[in-house]
């Protein structure tokens, strides 16, 4: 039984040195030598080639916080990790694992109203906004661009954002990023509009197109005549002439069905064939060929077109609308940016870096800026960081238990500890003494309330609003939900695998599944 709890804690052990801004990074290595540098918890645990099934379902769960509000995996992982080790402690002690579940159960119920008294409603004007940007991206390696970064996520979030409040949306489906190496970080830039990693069909087509009328056709732009099911056998040059004949005619068609509607650009998510290329330069078309499917659907929501799956079906109605097209030259790369759409929501993300490595780590930072960003517009309510949620979760659980008559109570107490990881981790990964912070954590929010947290970068124990260290109560409170469930999640498992092993000899050196007292 104390397996799973072994393999839960290895894991919350692994990933407990990355947490916050002083984390360190891990490089993982792949058995082909591939390397990855990060200090993103998810990623962490996605490229860990994990076998044992409890530490698989800590992975999945992480990822599910990493989908749902995009950030606070690691915390997720620490405090599950934690949970159990305070758990089995009280296993040590003879207490069945069913009323320490109670127990956290009973913890985690509170911890949901005491979210909703201590969470701090903010306006989501642009410094509150890029606080959060700033807080989610600390410590991730791109220290030096994390201010024109957050700009530019911020920027581009509220640019997906509208409506009032009750009834705002936040798609972050309009943004899409590209990346390129081979610049610095802070050449990342905001592009209003969509840019797809893509050159032009053909040299002779223009590279700039203004008031820009968009096709989107996911057939392929060729002849599909007899050729695909039939050898052709020709027994005379005039047959093979009235093949060739056909062809032209239908790619002909197909150029005068794009002019037809009216059409000066061109997308295709197929292939489009040479000589109807050679046909849409001719007309001074610009054409883009084997476009991504995502790409396509941005481009759709940008432009106002309809994605067409025949070229038959193309008409004025379908095209959509963009002031300027350019094609240009990214660092050797060609690239195509569609601007001035007629949906001015869409916007992408040109992230550039020195090497493959960095752009992709500053990827990952920003995607989980728009995990934090929209949590904060939707729900405008934030915390402090450095650990002060959890000191201050703790310090009223503690209240709380008092007030508990059972044996759960014990099970609150030992939830309570398990929050307090999180400021020891901050601490220790910084080089402090964790216990020392931590006291003094708790101390200082006696008198001062949960704005009180520790700031890695000087040190100090402080009210952290000051330093602008904010993030959304939603990640605080979804980590808390996860953790939690997670660490339930194996303890009802010991539980079962307790009960078989029950009728079996327990080997030395073991002690025998808690019983009730
Ligand atoms: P996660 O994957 O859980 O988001 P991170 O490595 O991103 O892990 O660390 C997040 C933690 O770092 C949060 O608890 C946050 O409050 C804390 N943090 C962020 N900035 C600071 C800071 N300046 N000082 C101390 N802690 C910070
Ligand atoms: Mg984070």
């Amino acid at each position: 039984m104390r397996m799973n709890i072994m393999a839960a804690r290895t894991i919350a052990e692994t990933v407990r040195t990355t947490l916050g801004p002083m984390g360190m990074d891990k490089m993982l290595v792949d058995s082909l030598g591939d390397v990855l540098v990060t200090n993103d918890g998810a990623t962490i645990m996605r490229e860990m080639d994990v076998k044992h099934p409890i530490a698989k379902m800590m992975i999945e769960v992480a990822r599910t916080q990493e989908a749902s509000v995009g950030d606070g995996t690691t915390t997720v992982v620490v405090m599950a990790g934690e949970l159990l080790k305070e758990a089995e402690a009280l296993i040590d002690l003879g207490i069945h694992p069913v009323v320490i579940s109670k127990g956290y159960r009973m913890a985690l119920e509170r911890c949901l109203e005491i979210f909703e008294e201590i969470g701090v409603t903010i306006s989501d004007d642009l410094p509150t906004l890029r606080a959060i940007a700033l807080t989610t991206m600390t410590g991730k390696g791109v220290e030096k661009a994390k201010d024109h970064l957050s700009d530019i996520v911020v920027d581009a979030v509220r640019s997906v954002s509208d409506g009032e409040d009750g009834a705002r949306r936040v798609d972050v489906n309009f943004i899409k990023t590209e990346k390129k190496e081979g610049a610095a970080v802070e050449d990342t830039e905001l592009v209003r509009g969509v840019v797809l990693s893509k050159e032009k069909a053909h040299v002779s087509m223009p590279s700039t197109v203004l008031q820009a009328k968009i096709a989107l056709v996911n057939s392929a732009l060729e002849y599909k005549g007899k050729t695909v099911d039939a050898k052709i056998s020709v027994t005379d040059p005039s047959q093979l002439k009235a093949f060739f004949q056909e062809r032209v005619s239908v790619l002909k068609g197909i150029v005068a069905q794009v002019k037809k509607a009216g059409a000066n650009v061109i997308f295709a998510e197929k292939g489009i064939d040479d000589y109807c290329v050679y046909l849409l330069a001719k007309e001074g078309i610009l054409a883009v060929r084997r476009v991504r499917r995502s790409d396509m659907e941005m481009l759709a929501k940008a432009t106002g077109a309809t994605i067409v799956n025949n070229i038959d079906e193309l008409d004025e109605t379908s095209l959509g609308y963009a002031g300027l097209i350019e094609e240009k030259n990214i660092d050797g790369t060609m690239m195509v940016f569609v601007q001035e759409c007629r949906e001015p929501k869409a916007a992408s993300i040109l992230i550039r870096g020195g090497t493959k490595h960095i752009v992709d780590e500053v990827e990952r930072v920003i995607e989980d800026c728009f995990g934090t960003l929209p949590a904060a517009i939707l729900t405008r309510k934030v915390l402090a960081g450095g650990g002060s949620a959890e000191v201050e979760l703790a310090s009223r659980l503690r209240q709380f238990a008092e007030g508990v008559e059972g044996i759960e109570r014990l099970g609150i107490a030992a939830f309570a500890r398990a929050l307090e990881v999180i400021p020891k981790a901050l601490a220790e990964n910084a080089g402090y003494n964790p216990l020392e912070i931590l006291v003094e954590m708790q101390s200082l929010n006696a008198k001062m309330g949960s704005k009180v947290g520790f700031d890695a970068f000087t040190g100090k124990v402080k009210d952290l609003y000051e330093e602008n260290v904010i993030e959304p109560l939603l990640v605080k409170k979804q980590a808390v939900i996860s953790a939690s469930e997670l660490a339930l999640m194996i303890l009802r498992i010991n539980d079962i695998i307790a009960a078989t092993k029950l009728s079996l000899p327990i080997p030395e050196g073991m002690s025998a599944p808690g019983k009730m007292q």
